[in-house]
């Protein structure tokens, strides 16, 4: 059976502090009239110049020579997939990827690709374990086409790839006659956590995106980087997959406005993903990983409760977060929920599990 979204019982108390995910941010009145007031046009046909100027300064700001704007990160990723590979190829990726555990099985559905995941501390992995995986060009063995890396890597605990250990993963793949694709559904918290400049950590990567819904506060849209023959080949893929859109400029606008006003706030989340994960290191039977940026993962196989048992009972207290194993939880910090919010949701748990 498919598990299909329920909306919540009539009864359930209000979420009073959602740490359930990033993607949970209501556009906010700036951002609302930012979108009121975008000039529009007809996308599909190259008329909206909110949407162009969204892509010419995503291009930029990646280093990329074109952009194109996506309803959704998954897209993003599955467009680029499309592109990079033909049926049959072989994509290499970090076995936590997303691609991999949360997008339907679309690199098989659609690309005909399979992808081979790559064993690795917190989402990641190294040049060698790479080269381990490279096979030889024959007849065979699948071509491999791409190698794909999650930056930051989400089941990984929100990890940020030191710059060094990505450049030696991308330039394995490079001397292989690999592409490189990277996820940055997350990519500017992991700009803010490491001070590297958006630029330069991705110079080695030949596609790159970046999702507006994580914690970036827009309702929709991420933006796909790269070559002009790359973005190009991408938008035959957009159209045929029903991506090409109308009057999007209005939702260009939100992300335009996210650009100004939410990256730099970004350190905010991660500040109050460590004052989460210290209180949440105090409540006797959970083991808490250290965030990096904004995803608090931790380990509920101590309290006796299923992740998805406490993510349970902490809900009916008004305090949501996710069940992203049987015994790992993730609490995610952004834009709407502030310090008075983490530290009410850690004394609702907290008392979910007093003995
Ligand atoms: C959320 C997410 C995606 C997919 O983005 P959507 O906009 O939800 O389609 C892809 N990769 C990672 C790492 C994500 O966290």
């Amino acid at each position: 059976m498919v598990h299909t979204p329920s909306r919540p019982p009539a009864d359930a108390p209000a979420v009073r502090v959602n740490l359930y995910s990033d993607t949970q941010t209501r556009p906010s009145v700036a951002m609302k009239q930012a979108m009121m007031v975008a000039e529009v046009g007809d996308e599909q046909h190259g008329d909206d110049p909110t949407v162009h100027a969204l892509c010419d300064r995503m291009a930029a700001m990646l280093g990329k020579e074109a952009a194109v704007f996506l309803p959704s990160g998954t897209m993003c990723n599955q467009v680029a997939i499309l592109t990079h590979c033909r049926p049959g190829d072989e994509v290499l990726a970090h076995k936590h990827a997303h691609i991999i555990t949360s997008e339907g099985g679309a690199p098989g559905a659609l690309a005909g690709v399979m992808v081979t995941g790559l064993d690795g501390a917190r989402g990641m992995f190294d040049a060698d374990t790479l080269r381990e995986a490279f096979r030889e060009r024959r007849r065979h063995a699948p071509p491999q086409s791409l190698v794909e890396v999650e930056q930051t890597a989400n089941f990984g605990g929100g990890a940020v790839w030191p710059i060094d250990q990505l450049n030696a993963v991308l330039d394995a793949a490079h001397e292989q006659g690999l592409a490189t694709h990277m996820d940055g559904a997350r990519l500017m918290n992991a700009v803010v956590a490491s001070n590297v400049a958006a630029k330069d950590m991705v110079a080695g990567c030949d596609s790159v995106w970046l999702d507006f819904t994580k914690g970036l506060g827009a309702p929709l849209g991420a933006v796909l980087c790269g070559s002009a023959e790359f973005i190009d080949a991408a938008w035959r893929w957009k159209q045929r997959l029903g991506g090409s859109m109308r009057q999007a400029g209005i939702c260009a606008a939100a992300c335009l406005y996210a650009l100004d006003h939410n990256i730099d706030r970004l350190a905010e989340d991660h500040a109050n993903a460590r004052l989460l994960s210290r209180g949440l290191a105090q409540i006797p039977g959970l083991l808490v990983e250290e965030p990096e940026t904004n995803l608090v993962f931790f380990d509920t196989s101590a309290t006796g409760l299923t992740a998805a048992e406490l993510a349970d009972r902490a809900r009916m207290q008004g305090v949501m977060f996710s069940a992203m194993g049987r015994y790992r939880g993730r609490a995610c910090t952004h834009l709407d929920v502030d310090r008075a919010g983490i530290e009410e949701g850690v004394r609702v748990i907290s008392r979910l599990l007093a003995v």
